[in-house]
């Protein structure tokens, strides 16, 4: 009988416990670790911000989702992992002390470096969870003339929500009529270009902002915030009365000690999912070290790779699938300005780009998928 662990109930997590759970024979334990019970559809933090969608459609129990899969569930904070000793410390919750496993596979996400932005914490709002995405939502319902900044810091690999809130609230003043009263610009430590790595989804993205008098402001890597201004590191200022950033993300900080982690402490895994240097364990998810945006569709395809790897090396068999590291977004216009983009990270095969209302669409599929199979 092999012992199984799952660090993590985000995308990548959930989907790793859910396809171990198929593939392994009941013999074997598995047990999946979170801080929360509840399992965030972080995609839908921006209708949530603009009150499209309620707290309870963006998040569900992991604990009855995971029983029905024959997973245990314990609600409780990882701080380390000691790979000699194969056990997980656990510094507070259901359980505490040290797990032991047989094989583990290492799903925490990211974190929020917040602390690398003078600042940040005081005057930004951001949507990296529920209670601060409901926040970011009172600050727009008072928001009523001035500039909105929205934007990316250095590091933090997430363009989607950005562009996603700057679409919604000119959508919001368009139709009170009252557009000409708010500013709109988007701040970038890139170019729109390297940030979607296409050059027709830049043309397009860039297309539907003009359309929305959406101005962008690249090469802007911000490095301090006051109560209304945004100063780069350049020295340039932007001023702000309504402000919504993407922090810088870093690396769990429960790999540090393990020897596996970048420079950006994102774990490096092979194209099994494996952790180079490592036996016994895969990571998934945002934690691993690739090129690129962080993607949910990613942290999918990487536990369904790992799963499937682990399940053969339980049985005492090679690896059979492999990770290729392609990048699948939607950035919702709420209309037919809507952008799909599809790329292969690893090859130089040209993006393919669609444009239509359809994407906005289906992208509310996918949610009402999750929330329907899980919950
Ligand atoms: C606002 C927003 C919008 C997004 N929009 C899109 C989009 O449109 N399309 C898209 O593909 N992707 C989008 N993403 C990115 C996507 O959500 C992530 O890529 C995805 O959530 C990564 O999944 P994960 O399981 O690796 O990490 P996470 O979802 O971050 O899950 C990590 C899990 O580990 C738990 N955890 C972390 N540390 C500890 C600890 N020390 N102890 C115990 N538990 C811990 C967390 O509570 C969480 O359950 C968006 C993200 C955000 C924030």
């Amino acid at each position: 009988m092999a012992n199984v662990l799952i660090l993590g109930g985000g995308f990548a997590g959930v989907v790793a416990a859910e396809r171990l759970a198929q593939q392994l024979s009941a013999e074997h334990n598995i047990t999946l670790v979170s801080r929360s019970r509840n399992f965030v559809f972080y995609p839908a933090l921006v209708r949530l911000a603009f009150g499209k969608c309620k707290k309870d459609d963006v998040s569900f129990d992991l604990r009855h989702t995971m029983m029905n899969r024959r997973v245990n569930f314990v609600e409780a904070e990882v701080a380390h992992i000691d790979p000699f000793e194969r056990k997980v410390n656990i510094a507070h919750g259901e359980v505490e002390g040290k797990l032991p496993y047989d094989y583990l596979i290492f799903a925490l996400g990211r974190r929020l470096a917040t602390e690398r932005i003078t600042g940040f914490y005081e005057h930004a709002h951001h949507l990296l969870n529920v209670d601060k995405a409901i926040k970011f939502g009172k600050a727009i319902e008072q928001f009523r003339e001035g500039r909105a900044v929205f934007g990316q810091c250095l590091g933090a690999r997430l363009p989607v929500p950005v562009y996603e809130t700057a679409f919604a609230l000119s959508r919001l003043f368009e139709e009170r009529g009252e557009r000409d009263r708010i500013r709109i610009t988007i701040v970038s430590p890139d170019t729109v270009e390297s940030e979607l790595g296409a050059v027709r989804a830049a043309l397009a993205l860039t297309k539907a902002l003009d359309v929305h008098q959406i101005e962008t402001l690249s090469n802007f890597s911000i490095g301090s915030l006051t109560q209304n201004s945004a100063t780069a590191t350049s020295g340039d200022v932007v001023n702000f009365d309504l402000l919504m950033l993407i922090p810088p993300l870093r690396g769990s900080s429960a790999a540090h000690y393990m020897g596996v982690t970048d420079d950006d402490g994102y774990i490096k895994v092979d194209w099994t999912m494996r952790v180079i240097g490592q036996e016994r364990i895969y990571a998934v998810g945002d934690c691993v070290s690739f090129a690129g945006p962080k993607l949910g569709h990613m942290a999918v395809r990487q536990a369904e790779v790992a799963a499937t790897n682990l399940a053969e090396e339980i049985d005492g068999h090679e690896p059979v699938s492999h990770y290729d590291h392609e990048m699948r977004l939607v950035i919702d216009e709420s209309g037919s300005d809507s952008i799909y983009l599809h790329k292969d990270i690893w090859t130089d095969e040209p993006a393919t780009v669609r444009q239509g209302r359809f994407w906005s669409w289906a992208k509310r599929v996918q949610q009402r998928y999750w929330e329907m199979s899980h919950s």
